[in-house]
């Protein structure tokens, strides 16, 4: 019997790396559920190749195209975001790649938990906004969790059949980004076609954006912290420019654990579909003769403010790293539209942690109020 699975984000970078798994492997993985944002084109063509049973489009607009295109071939089709998470609690399936970007994957994930699905979880920004809820809801259902980020992948390697107490540290590498050896009065001037250019990663805008301010590394601190239930002062970011290794476990007697492997996603979500097994890759393999080296260097917090933002937001708790995300979607979109600096992404996350209404402990309500202030805040600031 195939594992059913639902694809959350289908038509993005995640997504489509992981239809193409399903793909290679249709007597194990079936695509059950496949949901997009407002790519109705590109979803249409998923839906014809992988005939789900139910295909969502969040932008209501775009319905009636996917629905004229997806009848005839008695696939049901559904619009809008509470239709999305409505899907998350189908029966037919068991898996879940959330996939979507940003705040959008939070109340699908919730559902899903809810629902007692797997998740395989690449939308990081569940466990930003709300890690303490979610793992709390995680504990209380029968759903478990396997993370598709690479680093969070290769730490779940690493710790996979050791005991938990024995653990000293968790190391998460960074490439750096494309201005790791810049200065900061260069970077103050890059533009966005720049910070698109990821030296070793293909991914969405939005990550992309984020890895070259290095916030994508302290929203992975916090992933990692709620994800393995560990004290923020035991995770630790290194750059290792390479992305050879995806991070390491340090433990008590010494020892350092890592997991290595050309950067390709398809790997950790291969992995995660694969109920955290081994199946057979068709990308070309790791060749370490290859690399003259591997290198290794502390992150420069002055250089790259952002990543200052885990620690902060964890040390504060309650809502603080939900406003950082809010006002970071915001400040990214307005960077991509040129109406904001590369540093001005930093300063709109620090003005609206001044501004919004701190919450010691939020309900799931007070986390969406938090989002939708800091969204309007944000935006009133990123004008232009
Ligand atoms: P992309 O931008 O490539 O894709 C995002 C996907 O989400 C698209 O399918 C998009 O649909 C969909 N989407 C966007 N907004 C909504 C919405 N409001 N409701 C429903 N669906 C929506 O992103 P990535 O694939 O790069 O990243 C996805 C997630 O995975 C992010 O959280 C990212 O941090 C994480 N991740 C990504 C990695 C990578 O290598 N790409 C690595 C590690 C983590 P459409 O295009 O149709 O609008
Ligand atoms: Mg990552």
């Amino acid at each position: 019997m195939p594992h059913n699975i639902a694809v959350l984000g289908s038509t993005g970078s995640i997504g489509t790396q992981t239809l193409d798994i399903i793909s290679q492997f249709p007597d194990r993985f079936r695509a059950v559920v496949l949901a997009a944002g407002s790519n109705v084109d590109m979803l249409i063509e998923q839906a014809r190749k992988h005939r789900p049973a139910l295909a969502v489009i969040a932008d209501e607009s775009k319905y009636g195209r996917l629905k004229e295109a997806l009848d005839p071939l008695g696939i049901e089709t559904a619009a809008g975001d509470e239709a999305l998470a409505d899907a998350m609690e189908r029966p037919d399936f068991d898996t879940v790649v959330t996939a979507t970007v940003g705040y959008s994957g939070l109340l699908p994930t919730i559902r899903a938990i809810r629902a007692g699905k797997q998740i395989a979880l690449a939308n990081k920004e569940t466990l930003v906004v709300a890690g303490e809820l979610v793992t709390r809801l995680l504990r209380e259902s029968s759903s478990t969790v396997i993370p598709v980020d690479s680093e969070h992948s290769a730490i779940y390697q690493c710790l996979k059949g050791e005991d938990t107490e024995t653990v000293k540290k968790l190391i998460i590498t960074a490439s750096g980004g494309p201005f790791r050896t810049w200065t900061r009065e260069e970077t103050a001037r890059v533009t966005a076609a720049q910070a698109l250019n990821h030296p070793r990663w293909h991914m969405g805008a939005k990550i992309t954006i984020d890895s070259a301010t290095m916030l994508n590394k302290a929203f992975e601190i916090i992933e990692a912290r709620w994800l393995f239930d560990v004290a923020p002062e035991k995770i630790e970011a290194v750059v290792h420019p390479q992305s050879i290794v995806h991070s390491m476990v340090e433990y008590v007697d010494g020892a350092v654990k890592a997991q290595l492997g050309i950067p390709d996603m398809h790997l950790p979500i291969r992995y995660a579909l694969g109920d955290a097994t081994r199946l057979p890759s068709e990308e070309r393999p790791l060749s370490l003769s290859d690399y003259a080296q591997l290198t290794f260097e502390k992150p420069d917090p002055e250089k790259f403010p952002c990543l200052t933002l885990a620690s902060y937001a964890l040390t504060k708790g309650g809502n603080a790293a939900c406003i950082v995300n809010a006002a970071n979607e915001v400040a990214v979109a307005a960077f991509l539209k040129g109406k904001i600096s590369f540093p001005g992404i930093y300063d709109t996350i620090t003005d609206a942690l001044g501004h919004i209404p701190y919450i010691a402990s939020p309900s799931l309500d007070d986390y969406v109020a938090t989002h939708h202030a800091t969204i309007e805040y944000a935006a009133s600031k990123c004008r232009g």
